[in-house]
């Protein structure tokens, strides 16, 4: 039978792994999972983790669902692929009818792309086209926020803003606005999320009266910039920017890739400010995790901008491949499924109440700033100095060593920068929140000691 040290072997001398500095495995061993199950991880040489993090947040209901296995297996005996441009099947068709039935009001139409930085392509080329077909075509540029995260591909990155990911690139990403982000780490002392998040609207605000004319969208996370660090605000910014959105001509841009289906408490995001963007992308949770998909949700209007003779060359062109693959169509209709008859947002509220006590203690800690927390996401900040909130130098990669003592003791909490969080599926007990609390709570002692 395998064990890791030779499946690692052989997976480094012919991989390689997405956001890794790929010598760091000279230390850092690699760890390969032979099976998973609920929300643990099993590697070859038996050693269990809990996937406190969703596998990379996609992962809402466990690892090998039963409900999600069989209706993929069931899928796969019927159909796995057809090309979707001029043909169509049953689990596309039903899977947009229940996403637009469980969007906000006027999101009537569904697009499909293979991934959550496609899909965020697909938003960014659609404002644009829009513009261009309604006879604007001033229109080319975009907002961002501050801190913002929407993938990796180079218009997505080109609205994203993680120096990390982005600086190297920048000769080829396209221009952008960059508004100060509402992330409420940064308020004052004394200062409400909702005050501070207001605030930060002012400049967003700004830019928009100065330069709509050129501006075909706004793109924002709605409540956390997951990538940046779960940083979190105020349902009054969305609010505030629906509002500017309308008002200046402008299309407002929810990427909900990461905070879809119950992650912050609401099976949306953009519920908890009670607004209807202009696109949402969907993607990771959206399929339970099993398979890569995305849809982006748009209005009617949106959609009849595009709608017209061939010759006039008003149609969206835009395609890929796996676009509205059934195997990963049928896994998120499973995955809607059990969120409905399981009623999960509901049971949600107690586990991330558990969360929110099994935290509690972090806040006094000595070398941690902030914990906060939206619905089934909480963060623990490390610093350096509490008071000042002077960072640790991101070269000592304090985060890293409170991962190397999970992975020591049954939990998988791979940090972001000096943030470690729990993202974890909403299959968890409380007493696996507990577990995962005391290990972070070793590891962060043992990462600040010096
Ligand atoms: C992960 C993520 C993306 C990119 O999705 P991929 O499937 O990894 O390309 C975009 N936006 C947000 C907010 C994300 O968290």
């Amino acid at each position: 039978m395998s064990s890791n040290s030779e499946i690692m072997a052989r997976d480094l001398s012919v991989l390689w792994h997405p956001c890794t500095q790929m010598k760091d495995h000279e230390q850092l061993p690699l760890i390969p999972i032979r099976r998973g199950s609920g929300v643990w991880l099993e590697d070859f040489d038996g050693n269990r983790y809990i996937d406190a993090i969703s596998s990379w947040w996609v992962n809402i209901l466990g690892h090998c669902n039963p409900r999600i296995n069989q209706a993929v297996h069931d899928q796969l005996d019927k159909l796995e692929h057809v090309i979707l441009a001029g043909f169509s099947h049953e689990p596309v068709v039903a899977l947009s009818e229940r996403l637009v039935a469980l969007t906000p009001p006027g999101l009537d139409r569904v697009f499909l792309a293979d991934n959550g930085s496609s899909g965020i392509e697909v938003t960014l080329k659609m404002s644009f086209h829009y513009w261009q077909n309604k006879g604007r075509p001033k229109k080319q540029r975009f907002v961002t926020l501050g801190n913002s995260y929407h993938g990796e591909t180079l218009a997505a990155l080109a609205v994203g803003d993680v120096a990390l990911y982005k600086s190297t690139y920048k000769p080829l990403l396209m221009d952008v606005f960059t508004a100060p982000s509402p992330d409420c780490y940064h308020r004052e002392a004394g200062e409400s999320w909702e005050d501070f998040s207001r605030r930060q609207f002012l400049e967003m605000k700004k830019i928009l009266a100065e330069h709509h004319e050129e501006i075909c969208g706004v793109i924002v996370e709605p409540l956390v910039q997951c990538a940046g660090g779960m940083r979190m605000y105020h349902p009054v910014y969305l609010k505030l920017l629906r509002e500017a959105c309308d008002k200046y001509q402008v299309h407002l841009i929810a990427d909900e890739i990461a905070v879809g289906f119950g992650r912050t408490g609401t099976l949306f995001a953009c519920e908890q400010a009670g607004i209807t963007p202009d696109f949402m992308a969907l993607s990771k949770a959206l399929t339970g995790g099993y398979l890569p998909l995305c849809a982006v949700l748009t209005s009617n209007e949106i959609y009849d901008a595009f709608y017209d003779d061939y010759q006039t060359l008003r149609a969206f062109l835009h395609s890929h491949s796996f676009t509205g693959n059934p195997l990963a169509c049928a896994a998120a209709i499973a995955t809607l499924d059990i969120i409905e008859s399981d009623n999960l947002i509901e049971k949600n509220r107690a586990l991330s109440t558990h969360m929110a006590q099994a935290l509690e203690r972090f806040k006094d800690h000595p070398h941690v700033a902030e914990v906060r927390q939206t619905g089934m996401i909480a963060a623990v900040e490390m610093v350096r100095d509490k008071a000042s909130r002077e960072p640790y130098d991101w070269r000592e990669r304090r985060g890293m060593r409170v991962y190397e003592h999970a992975l020591k003791n049954q939990a998988l909490l791979r940090p972001l920068g000096n943030v470690t969080y729990f993202m974890p599926p909403y299959i968890i007990t409380p007493e696996q929140i507990d577990h995962l609390a005391e290990v972070a709570w070793q590891g962060i002692n043992l990462a600040t000691q010096d």
